[in-house]
């Protein structure tokens, strides 16, 4: 018989981010991370830093971090809350928003972080299906709700929805509070945070570890109006309340300033993943029309599992998630044009096309 103390532990199913391979030489096109590096001013800064400040708790209000992140936006910082990549920043909201007795609403398909966020908190959920064509419906988010949750653009279906959408979304639901999670706004998406200050129960979060290739530095954050902040802040400080690590502050800062790097790497992932769609396209794949960093794809001849496992044996690691409706779909991260061009070609091998 199993001891009964063991009935008491929280049974949990976690997360499973994409695999972080510890062979050498692979292309790896499975997490959504940024082919390129950070910023040289980040490297700078990080060279730069004074490790006996280490000594020291950092600035436990993160202001200067969360200055540079309002002067990017324009917004003021009692709008701008930081923490150790948006999943930290989006449970914590979950812990501080989502204490309705109604169930919170998400899409079915959808960053798989969230279900498992309201096992852990205990937060009833429901999911709403996305149409055939994997687009999100407002309609869908009328009823009333203890809160809702969206990624836009969505993950792992790259497509973004627009102002219209939001506004309609925000119409519908004005006694909870709205998430929308722009971790891939960058790539082409409509941002939202305009509308923060008209709705002051929007919480948009973003993230360091895409666009601004920081994904190992762990930095994210959220913008809204300065009662939702306020309320994020005090559910951390009852917890934990020192904020995001120095070395990751400077490193963020540096980041965030230099907006002509941001913008040369946003564009050049852009380029590729426009190109590679069409590569794809030719070789009779569907793929969806990313706003992402990544495209979403299957073929009407081809078996997703069994082509994502044949690019493993390649060295090239995509994405594969076994789920109803997307299991006959791949999603693969834009790399380099040269990693993109060795991925192509693997592409082609499988396909029997030379
Ligand atoms: C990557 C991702 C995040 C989390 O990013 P962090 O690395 O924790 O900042 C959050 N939401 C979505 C939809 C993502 O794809």
């Amino acid at each position: 018989m199993d001891n009964l103390w063991t009935e008491n532990i929280r049974k949990v199913e976690p997360y499973v981010p994409g695999e972080q391979s510890k062979e050498k030489d692979i292309i790896k096109l499975n997490a959504n991370e940024n082919p390129y590096p950070p910023s040289p001013k980040v490297f700078e800064a990080v060279k730069n830093f004074d490790c006996a400040g280490l000594k020291l708790y950092p600035d436990a209000d993160a202001g200067k971090f969360k200055e540079a992140i309002a002067r990017f936006y324009h917004i003021k910082k009692e709008n701008v809350f930081v923490g150790n990549g948006s999943d930290d920043v989006l449970a914590l909201s979950f812990q501080t928003f989502f204490n309705s007795e109604k169930p919170i609403v998400f899409p079915d398909i959808t960053y798989s972080f969230y279900p498992v966020w309201c096992e852990l908190f205990k937060i009833p959920y429901k999911t709403c299906p996305l149409g055939g064509d994997f687009r999100i419906n407002a309609d869908d988010y009328k009823e009333e709700n203890g809160g809702v949750v969206i990624p836009n653009p969505n993950a792992p279906t790259s497509l973004g929805e627009g102002k219209g959408f939001i506004e309609k979304l925000m119409e519908y639901n004005k006694d909870c509070v709205v998430i929308i999670d722009e971790a891939y706004v960058d790539f082409g998406g409509y941002s939202s945070v305009e509308l923060t200050e008209k709705y002051e129960n929007l919480l948009i979060t973003c993230t360091f570890s895409k666009s601004r290739s920081l994904a190992g530095m762990r930095i994210g954050y959220a913008i809204g109006s300065e009662k939702l902040i306020a309320s994020l802040e005090a559910v951390k400080n009852s917890y934990n309340s020192y904020t995001v690590n120095s070395i990751a502050m400077a490193a963020g800062t540096a980041a965030i300033n230099d907006k002509e790097y941001f913008n040369k790497t946003v564009s050049k992932v852009i380029k590729t993943r426009e190109r590679v769609k069409k590569e794809l396209r030719k070789l009779g794949f569907e793929v969806l029309d990313s706003q992402t960093n990544f495209l979403m794809a299957t073929h009407r001849e081809k078996d997703m599992k069994e082509y994502f496992e044949y690019l493993k044996t390649q060295k090239v690691f995509i994405r594969y998630f076994n789920k109803p409706r997307i299991n006959s779909y791949v999603r693969i991260t834009i790399g380099t044009d040269k990693e993109m061009d060795i991925f192509l070609e693997k592409t082609k091998e499988y396909l029997g096309r030379f």
